[in-house]
C-alpha cells in the first residue's frame, strides 16, 4: 500500500541567535512467524533485562519517503524485534501529519515495515488532544480538512461545529466568493449554540472562509452574527495542531503548511484588534505536549508488556532539525528543568527552560502522573535520509548540521541554535538504532 503524503516541514531556516521569530494498547500485533518476516532477533532461550529506554520515530524521511520504504527502516525493525516478532523496546511513531486516520497510518506503517503496528503507537499532530478532557464537553469550532469531524469525535469531542455548519447558519458571513453569496436575505439564525473554543486541526481549503469565520467567532465571543461593543479579550480558547510553516510534496518548491495558516490568522487578528492571538495549546512537533504524550504512550507500552523497569531515556529519531531535533531538545530541557525543580536546586531562567516550562500544561499532569518514573533525558538523533542533507556525507561534527539562517518556526517558539543541534547525526535509521543499542549496552543480534 502506498503511503499518503505526510506533512513535513522543509528544513527550517532561522534568524540570528537571540532574536525571536515574528512569530493505548495493543502493541505490535499478534506475533508473526520468524520465517514469514525474516526477523533476525535474539536467539530463542536467551533473555535480556527489560528496557530502560524507548524510541520516538518520525515517519517521513526516516522510515519512508513518499511512497517508498527506506531500506534501512526494515533492517532497523528487524533488529528491534525479537525472534517472536515482538518489539524488544517500546516504540512510538510521531508525525505532524493530521488530515488522516490513525488506524490507516498504523496500517500503512505495518505494510511498510513488515511488522504489525498498533494505532496506539501512532501519534498524529492532533493525537494529544485526547487528553484535553476539559474541552471535550464544550461546544468547539473545528477547522481543517476531512476527516476533521471524525477525528475530533474519535478524540473525545462531543459538541462539534464545522466551518461549513457555521456558513450554513450564518450565510452572510462568507462573502469573498461572490458565487457563494446568498441570492436573497436569509432569515436570522437565533438558536445557534455558543462556541466555547476553537480547535485548529490543520490547513483547511478555502482559507478566506475559515479565516473570516474564525475571526468572527473570536470577535463575537463565540456568537457569530452578533455585534459586541468591545473586543472580548482574552478571546475564547484556541488549540492548534501542526505548526509546520511549509512541507514538501512532489513540487520542487515547498507548499504552505498549517503554520502558514496560523501566521495569517495571528496577523489578521492583531491587525484588527491590536492584540495578540493567544493559544491555549500548540500541539504537534516540536511542542512539549506532543513529547509528553509520547512518553505517556511509551510508559503505557511498558506496563502492558509487564516491563517493571522505569524508562530513563528517550531517543527521538528524525530528519527535520526544526521539528524533530528542536522538539526533542526542547523536551530534554523540560526534563532537566523538572528534575532540577524536584531536587529543589536553583533553576536559572535560561530562554530554553523558560520556553520549556511555558509549554507545560499542569492540567494534563494528572493524566500523565498516574504513570510514575522520571525520564531523565530525551536525546535527538538526526538522520540524512530525508529533509536534512540527504545528498551529503554524515558530518563528523553535529554542529555542522546547523546550516540555515532563517527561522521558520512558530511565533511562540524562541530560536536557539543549540535546539536545532542534534545529539547525534547518523546516516540512516538503522545506524540510529545501532548507535542507541551500543550506548545502552543492548545486544544488536
Ligand atoms: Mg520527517
Amino acid at each position: 500500500m502506498a503511503l499518503s503524503s505526510v506533512s513535513r516541514a522543509v528544513l527550517a531556516r532561522w534568524r540570528p541567535a537571540g532574536q525571536r521569530g515574528t512569530r493505548g494498547e495493543k502493541l505490535w500485533g499478534p506475533p508473526r512467524s520468524r520465517s514469514s518476516r525474516g526477523f533476525a532477533g535474539r536467539p530463542p532461550g536467551v533473555t535480556q533485562t527489560p528496557p530502560t529506554f524507548g524510541f520516538l520515530f518520525d515517519i517521513d524521511g526516516v522510515l519512508v519517503r513518499g511512497r517508498h520504504v527506506i531500506p534501512a527502516a526494515r533492517e532497523a525493525f528487524q533488529k528491534l524485534a525479537d525472534s517472536d516478532g515482538q518489539l524488544r523496546v517500546p516504540v512510538v511513531f510521531v508525525t505532524n501529519a493530521g488530515n488522516c486516520f490513525r488506524d490507516l497510518k498504523a496500517q500503512e506503517l505495518s505494510d511498510a515495515l513488515g511488522l504489525e503496528v498498533s494505532p496506539e503507537q501512532v501519534i498524529l499532530s492532533h493525537s494529544p488532544l485526547r487528553l484535553f478532557h476539559q474541552f471535550h464537553e464544550k461546544c468547539v469550532l473545528v477547522s481543517g480538512q476531512d476527516p476533521v469531524e471524525e477525528n475530533a469525535r474519535h478524540l473525545g469531542f462531543k459538541h462539534i461545529v464545522t466551518i461549513e455548519d457555521l456558513r450554513r447558519a450564518f450565510p452572510l458571513l462568507d462573502m469573498v466568493d461572490q458565487s457563494r453569496r446568498p441570492k436573497e436575505l436569509p432569515p436570522q439564525t437565533t438558536d445557534f449554540h455558543t462556541i466555547e473554543a476553537v480547535v485548529l486541526f490543520g490547513e483547511p481549503v478555502r482559507w478566506e472562509t475559515s479565516l473570516q469565520l474564525i475571526i468572527d467567532v473570536l470577535l463575537s465571543n463565540g456568537n457569530p452574527g452578533t455585534e459586541l461593543a468591545a473586543v472580548p479579550y482574552p478571546h475564547i480558547p484556541i488549540l492548534a495542531c501542526n505548526m509546520d510553516l511549509l512541507w514538501m510534496a512532489e513540487a520542487k518548491m515547498p507548499r504552505f503548511g498549517h503554520g502558514t495558516f496560523l501566521f495569517c490568522l495571528e496577523n489578521i487578528y492583531k491587525k484588527m484588534t491590536g492584540k495578540e492571538l493567544r493559544y491555549e495549546a500548540l500541539i504537534g512537533k516540536p511542542s512539549i505536549v506532543t513529547y509528553h504524550y509520547a512518553e505517556y504512550l511509551i510508559k503505557r507500552q511498558m506496563e502492558r508488556r509487564g516491563w517493571a523497569s522505569p524508562i530513563r531515556k528517550l531517543y527521538a529519531v528524525g530528519d527535520n532539525p526544526m521539528a524533530d531535533i528542536y522538539g526533542a531538545n526542547l523536551y530534554n530541557c523540560y526534563l532537566k528543568s523538572v528534575c532540577q525543580t524536584q531536587n529543589q536546586a536553583e533553576v536559572k531562567g535560561s530562554a530554553m527552560m523558560t520556553e520549556a516550562r511555558s509549554r507545560d500544561h499542569p492540567g494534563l499532569r494528572k493524566h500523565w502522573d498516574i504513570l510514575p518514573g522520571l525520564v531523565e533525558s530525551c536525546k535527538s538523533i538526526l538522520v540524512c535520509t530525508g529533509v536534512y542533507n540527504h545528498h551529503k556525507e554524515v558530518p563528523a561534527d553535529p554542529h555542522e548540521s546547523v546550516t540555515e539562517t532563517v527561522f521558520h518556526g512558530h511565533r511562540d517558539f524562541c530560536f536557539d541554535p543549540s535546539l536545532v543541534e542534534a545529539s547525534h547525526v547518523v546516516k540512516d535509521v538503522k545506524d540510529a538504532v545501532e548507535l542507541v543499542f551500543q550506548k545502552e549496552n543492548w545486544s544488536w543480534e
